[in-house]
């Protein structure tokens, strides 16, 4: 981080900088010539509040050049993170294929996706049980009968489960029956939410925000990790853009941004990304040549009944179908599912 100090600052404004600056116990470098005045940070200026140093008089501008965030930074830690959920291993060479409905809807239905999605190769159910709706009056999910639901498919898969936490008041209730918990598009930046979760040492599954930049993203990571939780995989689900012909515009950028950027594992979620269940066998092609560490996939036996998202979920043939091609792909880019 730099300060610039304007060319009428006073010694003691200067001062005051330094004083802040090595209080927090880092090195504060001051050059000085004829019209300048600037101080070198150095050291962990993640814990430094640019825009307070911006309120001292005398200050002009704060510059950053180093990202706000470090547990998530790949400049301190440069392997990349593997995580293991019940000995499925997301990250470096291991490919992540999360499968299921929207949303669980019945035993029967989740059971039999489940039986569907494990056939063809998934190692990971997903199902929402809370279900986070634009509308009130849309079907909001079957909450704590859908957890132990997806408790019954687990147990006759062995597929661990991901599931949508959408309020810290379940936190203890998921903390128990949960493999994996997602923090939705809409939840990236409930931070009460996401300390509780940092709290946990569960693996969280965090879903882009609809409109959040990779920084803010990268940021509600670190809220999770700041907390002693580092079993975080991220998930690009499509971003707001202009374009109203898919449901959002799936940026596939995100796979080598992350990975420049944190050592965390990224997956691509193409259903909510597209909309369109159409739309989802090319983009998970794209996704695994770009280097994503995994898929998530909405698989309905029914979709033209299912309750949410019907319109981008695949039925299990053609989730099958897929999954040959995903294991063609994920061979040919040296990775194991
Ligand atoms: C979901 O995965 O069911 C979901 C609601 O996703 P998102 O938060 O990405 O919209
Ligand atoms: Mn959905």
């Amino acid at each position: 981080m730099i300060v610039i100090m304007n060319n009428k600052a006073k010694d003691d404004e200067i001062k005051k900088v330094m004083g802040i600056v090595e209080g927090l116990g880092l090195e504060a470098n001051l050059s000085r010539g004829g019209s300048f005045c600037v101080i070198g940070l150095v050291g962990d200026t993640s814990i430094i509040d640019g825009d307070k140093l911006m309120a001292i008089d005398g200050v002009e501008k704060v510059l950053k050049v180093q990202e706000p965030y470090k547990k998530a930074n790949r400049l301190f830690k440069p392997e990349n993170s593997i995580i293991d959920v019940n000995g499925n291993k997301i990250g470096g060479k291991n490919f992540a294929v999360m499968a299921g409905p929207c949303s669980v809807e019945s035993e029967e239905q989740i059971i039999e996706v489940a039986k569907k999605v494990k056939e063809s190769g998934a190692n990971f159910l997903r199902g929402g049980a809370f279900k986070p709706r634009t509308s009130p009056y849309s079907f909001q999910g079957l909450e704590l009968e859908g957890l132990n639901l997806l408790l019954k498919a687990k147990e006759a898969t062995g597929l661990s489960i991901v599931t949508e936490i959408m309020s810290t008041d379940y936190i203890d209730v998921f903390e128990e029956k949960v493999d994996v918990i997602q923090v939705g598009a809409r939840n990236m930046q409930n931070f009460d939410l996401l300390k509780q979760l940092g709290k946990t040492n569960k693996t969280i599954l965090l879903k882009r925000g609809l409109s959040a930049t990779f920084e803010e993203w990268i940021m509600s990571a670190e809220y999770i990790m700041a907390g002693g939780n580092e079993n975080v995989v991220l998930c690009e689900r499509g971003i707001r853009t202009f374009e109203t012909y898919t449901r959002n515009t799936l940026d596939l950028s995100a796979i080598p941004v992350i990975k420049k950027l944190t050592h965390l594992p990224i997956i691509i979620d193409p259903s909510h990304a597209g909309g369109k269940w159409w739309l989802v066998e090319p983009m998970a092609k794209a996704a695994i040549v770009a280097g994503a560490d995994g898929l998530m996939i909405e698989v309905h036996n029914d979709p033209v009944n299912a309750l949410s998202d019907g319109a981008q979920s695949l039925k299990p043939e053609a989730f099958d179908d897929l999954m040959k091609k995903v294991k063609v792909l994920v061979e040919l880019e040296e990775r194991e599912l």
